[in-house]
């Protein structure tokens, strides 16, 4: 039986106990997000939960925690993991800070330099405050206005593999475009050089789909299991449809043996709403969403990631897949960002707080097709390592 005294003496051991657990939680967190609807397809979550950061690192989801050293206010936002962009052209100063406030952690730059200034490009990446990637154009020059592969020396195999080995950390891929109007009537040809520089180095290509001469069934068979279609809602001539608006079986498939598609928003050729209106109606929904950003594209079509992710919102996604496309699934897509796109505990500590406003809102393809809808996202915060960024002057 207790007595009295020994019931005391229990008690304020608990206490003390208690005072001191609760001073240990006092700085358990540098970073507490708290009240954000947590959206993280990684691991199925869409819920109000609050996220702790130590040492640049998620330590907690969960409800209600207390002690953080700083803290976020996201109610009313939604809280997922710091997007990533897996083809965009920031590769000048200042230009993957710009694209940081937009949420974006982590980006690819698809192919803006070749063999002859790709070094310029990493020297731009290895600056950048977040996790900048690279792919090599396949044409040593770099995208040239006139068509870089117009003239096919510029596919210079031996210059692009000697590229890539000087910055193997930097380089995940080559990209090649395809269209009419960058390697004439020479697509095929295009594809077999990219494929031959990055055997070597087991990396792989994003095509840039969209006017081409050649087939999608075609172009698709020189494709191996992580290379990626960017541009997938281009129209003809060899869209993803067939003559009667089907999305072709070639695709299908193409998708079933591990070949990623993606957006590429873009402002000219890429985007045509019918094309991604009939692929949405048949379940053909897009692996990423990226944007295809460039300086100009601040202003007009793309503007950033959450107004193209929005696009997508408007033609019937679900929110869920949406995020998904641009955490874990572009993770998926690009080796270097394996541990990243979720809010698991012990992930780096990426985040983008978004805000999903209601109102009225205008979306436009490449096309100039203007499209009213009442949803859009907007960037509200991004948390990289662990820090909160502050917001640009
Ligand atoms: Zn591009």
């Amino acid at each position: 039986m207790t007595t009295r005294r020994e019931f005391l003496l229990t008690a304020a051991a608990g206490a003390t106990l208690a005072a001191g657990v609760s001073s240990v939680f006092a700085d358990t967190y540098d970073l507490v997000i708290k009240g954000g609807r947590v959206i993280d397809p990684s691991q199925g979550l869409n819920a109000i939960r609050d996220i702790g950061i130590s040492a640049g690192r998620i330590t907690a989801v969960a409800a209600n925690l207390s002690g953080g050293a700083e803290t976020v206010d996201a109610s009313g936002k939604i809280v997922c993991p710091g997007l990533i962009d897996i083809h965009t052209h920031a590769r000048g100063k200042d230009m993957p800070e710009i694209c940081l406030a937009d949420g974006v952690t982590s980006f690819v730059d698809a192919g803006s330099q070749g063999a002859e200034k790709i070094d310029d490009v990493v020297a731009i990446l290895k600056g950048a405050p977040n996790q900048g990637r690279a792919l090599i154009n396949l044409a040593k020059t770099g995208i040239m206005p006139m068509g870089e592969l117009m003239d096919l020396t510029r596919a210079d195999v031996g210059a692009a593999r000697a590229a890539i080995e000087r910055n193997r950390e930097f380089i995940v891929g080559i990209k090649a475009r395809l269209s009419f109007n960058v390697a004439g009537d020479a697509d095929l040809e295009v594809l077999k050089r990219a494929q031959e520089v990055v055997t070597p180095f087991n990396l792989p290509v994003m095509i840039h789909m969209g006017q081409q001469v050649s087939t999608m069934a075609r172009v698709l068979a020189l494709l191996k299991p992580g290379d990626v279609v960017t541009h997938m809602y281009a129209p003809e001539p060899n869209s993803i449809l067939d003559g009667n608006g089907r999305v072709m079986a070639e695709v299908r498939a193409a998708r079933k043996r591990g070949i990623w598609f993606d957006v590429g928003n873009g402002r000219n050729g890429h985007l045509w709403w019918n094309v991604a209106d009939r692929a949405m109606q048949q379940g053909f929904l897009p692996d990423t969403i990226s944007t295809d950003w460039t300086p100009d594209g601040r202003t007009s079509q793309v503007f950033n990631l959450p107004n193209c992710m929005s696009k997508f919102l408007m033609i019937g996604m679900p929110l869920n897949h949406v995020i998904a496309c641009c955490t874990t699934n572009a993770a998926r897509a690009i080796k270097p960002f394996n541990d990243r796109g979720t809010l698991k505990t012990g992930a780096p500590a990426d985040v983008a707080i978004l805000e999903l406003r209601e109102g009225n809102f205008d979306y436009v393809d490449n096309y100039r097709n203007t499209r009213k809808a009442r949803q859009k996202l907007f960037p509200f915060a991004t948390v990289l390592a662990g820090k909160r960024v502050p917001a640009r002057a």
